[in-house]
């Protein structure tokens, strides 16, 4: 839907209100020329990260060593453990090119699960793998399928097949996990109850967006998620990469890196935080960390919005949801970031669908003022996100020489934000100095496209190159 003009709709709103927004508007918008020093910034930091030294942003090596060629087949388990949902897939990569067949099942993450013990997340994870088996193949016993675990954290991985949780993110905070390689748990629990699977790659939801948008299109370079969480991987050479140096890989080896940044400026030198930003890092499980993620992601977004709107409310210059109760809406993470979908979504001049929202969730009657403000400041949080997470592309490309390629993007606020997309590709012409397009039809040197499913056909994709360089006595 285009975005409706709202032009006129201030006539009504007061002075303080006015003045309110103009403030917010101030905070919250980042111009060219920020975004293209953030952008320097972020170049520097992916080179940085990549020596023994090190940097903020973790840039892991995958052990995901080649692009796919299309030809590849077999029958695959994917296991994804996102932010929010588990998901568990059978994959068929079929004789035809690029071709793949599919049958899933979706688990919701109990939210207890995330604070809860490293027991019960494993033993909730291998349930529902042996729950999807036995519907799925009976409980006869067949060979062990090879099995793709698409874990969605900082991982350190000595090889494929491995990985040391570095932190938790995403509002995850379950003890004895962080410093320890997760395949012997996760194998542990599977194994306890016979379920027959081989892990064969554990990896990332960005790395598996890279890998299976490329199956579909060579021009795919960088994979993406904007979802709960946000992140990116590409394909380095392993020349570029001093911290492997020891293990004398040829230098145009490829490798693909998991950039992990969101822990991008975590040592905040560069980005625009607010005082609102500041409050939901300190009041996260792991203070300190994600500074970029916790300014873009899903998770993030509905939170910052609550935290403006309590923060105006008990400013008492302020004048806004005069005299009602707001306890509703003091409740930290009531308000995810599709209830700011639904705010940016209204397409009504009078907003009376946002006034509904906020009857409805909140037991808020806002006024018509009151509801312009809240529009903007949805709009506001919205491209401020879409915004900066063009910086992290722009840099890649800028890091790897790409003038032209296609970036696959997959999660929740990039399939479902609206306008995430527009405002993204907007602020990457700007960071990139194009020319703006002559038509609609016209592709942009960088165009950021809605990737193949990741974590899904991804795992069975690195799955697969991994038995076949296994095979082929390639480490
Ligand atoms: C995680 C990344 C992941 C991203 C998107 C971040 O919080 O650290 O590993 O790729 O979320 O799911
Ligand atoms: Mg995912």
């Amino acid at each position: 839907r285009k975005p409706p003009s709202r032009k006129g709709s201030m006539a009504d709103v007061p002075k303080d209100l006015l003045q309110e927004i103009k403030r917010l508007e101030e905070m919250f918008s980042v111009d060219t020329a920020k975004l293209k020093s953030i952008t320097e910034h972020f170049v520097k930091e992916l080179t940085k990260g990549l020596t023994v030294e090190g940097g903020s942003i973790p840039m892991n090596p995958t052990w995901c060593m080649a692009f796919p060629t299309g030809y590849e087949t077999g029958t695959f388990l994917a296991l994804d453990m996102g932010g929010t949902n588990l998901r568990v897939c059978e994959i068929i990569l079929t004789d035809e090119k690029s071709e793949f067949d599919i049958i899933q099942s979706k688990y919701r993450m109990p939210e207890e699960l995330k604070s809860g013990s490293a027991d019960e997340l494993w033993e909730y994870i291998a349930d529902c793998l042996q729950q999807f088996i036995e519907s799925h193949h009976g409980t006869k016993s067949l060979e062990k399928l090879p099995l793709g675990f698409t874990f969605s954290y900082p991982a350190t991985q000595d090889y494929i097949d491995h990985g040391v949780l570095q932190r938790w993110t995403k509002g995850f905070d379950i003890d004895g996990v962080e410093g320890h390689n997760v395949v012997p748990m996760f194998e542990a629990a599977v194994a306890k109850r016979g379920v027959p699977i081989k892990l064969t790659a554990l990896i990332n939801d960005t790395t598996g967006t890279l890998i299976a948008s490329a199956y579909t299109d060579t021009k795919m370079k960088i994979g993406c998620i904007f979802g709960t969480g946000c992140n990116a991987a590409y394909m380095e050479d392993c020349g570029s990469i001093p911290k492997l140096a020891h293990m004398n890989l040829p230098p145009d080896t490829p490798m693909a890196i998991n950039c992990e940044w969101g822990a991008f400026d975590n040592e905040h030198l560069v980005l625009p935080r607010t005082p609102y930003d500041i409050i939901i890092d300190k009041d996260s499980p792991r203070p300190g960390q994600q500074a970029f993620e916790k300014m873009i992601a899903g998770l993030y977004l509905g939170e910052l919005f609550r935290l403006v709107l309590v923060d105006l409310h008990d400013n008492k210059d302020v004048h806004i949801f005069e005299g009602q109760n707001i306890d509703k809406l003091r409740r930290a993470y009531t308000l995810d970031s599709s209830f700011l979908s639904m705010v940016e979504e209204d397409p009504f001049e009078n907003l009376s669908e946002t006034g509904d929202l906020f009857q409805n969730k909140l037991g808020i009657t806002a006024t018509h003022p009151e509801l312009e403000l809240i529009r903007r400041l949805a709009e506001l949080i919205g491209t401020r996100a879409a915004r900066l997470s063009s910086c992290g592309v722009a840099a890649i490309a800028k890091k790897k020489g790409y003038k032209t390629c296609h970036v696959g993007a997959d999660g929740s606020v990039f399939n479902k934000y609206p306008h995430f997309k527009q405002r993204g590709a907007q602020a990457l012409r700007e960071i990139l100095d194009w020319a703006p397009k002559k038509s609609s039809k016209e592709e942009d040197p960088i165009e950021i496209l809605a990737a193949e499913d990741g974590s899904g056909v991804g795992a069975a994709l690195i799955a697969a190159l991994t038995l076949k360089r296994v095979k082929e006595g390639n480490m």
